[in-house]
């Protein structure tokens, strides 16, 4: 269903899911064998922390066709080294091919191929509108959930109230689903998980 990648940087997760599409984008190395078949059909962004977007200008490179899907609010931090954070660790990240990045609003959907849909829940607090991806098997909650440990919201532009409520909609929607979240620091020595 999806292969979870730990990137080298903060532990963040990129999920690879079975149809050739990504969540987040750390490192670029370990998911090249696994889009070998498929191509990258296109990436899915939780939000635009650093941590989850630094290898989408060497990813976009080598898959040119492919699209970036966000909320506006990501979409800014794409583009701003300062709201993505990248900028306070000296090494400042500006995504290179915004004409590909297309915004999306709570509630759209897709088909990901072989009848597997997905769904943008916004899921605000972490940053304004995060978004938890939804396809019939799993929720891909980035940093707005992460199962055993609080919501960051003391970065800039966090709410904890929206983080709370957001925490609650996630585990409305989570029955019969597995919950993929954008951190999984107990078993980080666990590498490559495919659920
Ligand atoms: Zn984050």
């Amino acid at each position: 269903m999806a292969i979870r990648i730990v990137n080298s940087f903060y532990f963040s997760c990129t999920w690879v899911l079975e149809e050739g599409w990504v969540v987040d984008c750390g490192d670029v190395e370990p998911l090249l064998p696994l889009l070998l078949e498929t191509g990258l059909q296109g990436v899915l962004l939780t939000h635009g922390h650093y941590d989850h977007i630094y290898g989408l200008n060497n990813l976009c490179t080598r898959f040119p066709e492919a699209k970036v899907y966000c909320s506006p609010w990501t979409r800014r931090q794409l583009l701003d080294e300062k709201l993505n954070i990248s900028f306070y660790h000296e090494m400042p990240f500006v995504f290179a091919f915004p004409e590909r990045i297309v915004t999306v609003e709570d509630g759209w959907r897709t088909d990901l191929g072989s009848g597997n849909e997905v769904r943008a829940i916004y899921t605000p607090g972490h940053t304004p509108d995060c978004i938890t991806w939804m396809t019939n098997k799993a929720l891909f909650t980035g940093d707005a959930y992460i199962p055993g440990y609080k919501v960051v919201t003391r970065l800039p532009y966090g709410n904890k109230q929206q983080a709370t409520k957001s925490i609650e909609m996630i585990l409305s929607l989570a029955e019969g689903r597995t919950i993929c979240p954008g951190h999984n620091i107990d078993d980080i020595h666990v590498p490559n998980i495919k659920l």
